[in-house]
């Protein structure tokens, strides 16, 4: 996996045009079984990737908290959400509570999320590859092809398995 992962940010950045010219054309003209394609690559992929031997979204992008995150999360350790905001979070040029910090604070050496129950949702969505009309998404499909090894491969998948 750490070899995948140097190699990454390159193979993205080569196949960036292509992945992009293929996402507008799908954006255009979304096949009408896509959200079930996307279910079913999405299913195969992560068959294959094992997350615990990668964190590499954990460890170099940090999630959104909305604020249900934020009461949620600060309910589990007990503190009042904006002492949580106050010693976690920041916020961002788009007005956004992100994490002051990566690698995120709560994942553990080991990988393993310290809060894996109450996490946020955008950690518990990553990389959004199953999510409904996925050519809503492509800018952020883009950038995290250059993340996420299991991105990147659903991306080269759907080139081989959709006609657009
Ligand atoms: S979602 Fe992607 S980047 Fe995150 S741990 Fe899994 S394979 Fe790695
Ligand atoms: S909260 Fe957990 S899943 Fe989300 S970035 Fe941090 S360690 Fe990863």
């Amino acid at each position: 996996m750490d070899d995948i992962l140097k190699q990454l940010p390159q193979l993205a950045k080569d196949k960036h045009n292509s992945h992009k010219k293929f996402l507008a054309k799908l954006k255009k003209k979304p096949p009408k079984n896509l959200d079930y394609v996307m279910q079913e690559l999405h299913e195969e992929e992560f068959e294959k990737t094992d997350c615990l031997k990668c964190a590499n979204c954990c460890k170099t992008t940090g999630p959104l908290f909305t604020n249900a995150d934020i009461e949620r999360i600060a309910k589990h350790f007990k503190l009042k959400p904006q002492k949580f905001i106050d010693q976690y979070l920041k916020v961002d040029e788009d007005n956004d509570h992100i994490l002051k910090e990566v690698p995120c604070i709560f994942l553990g050496a080991d990988n393993y999320c310290s809060i894996y129950d109450v996490r946020p949702k955008a950690c518990r969505e990553y990389p959004h590859t199953d999510r409904k009309k996925f050519y809503q998404i492509n800018n952020l499909t883009l950038k995290n092809t250059s993340i996420c090894p299991a991105a990147y491969n659903i991306v080269e998948t759907m080139m081989k398995a959709i006609k657009v």
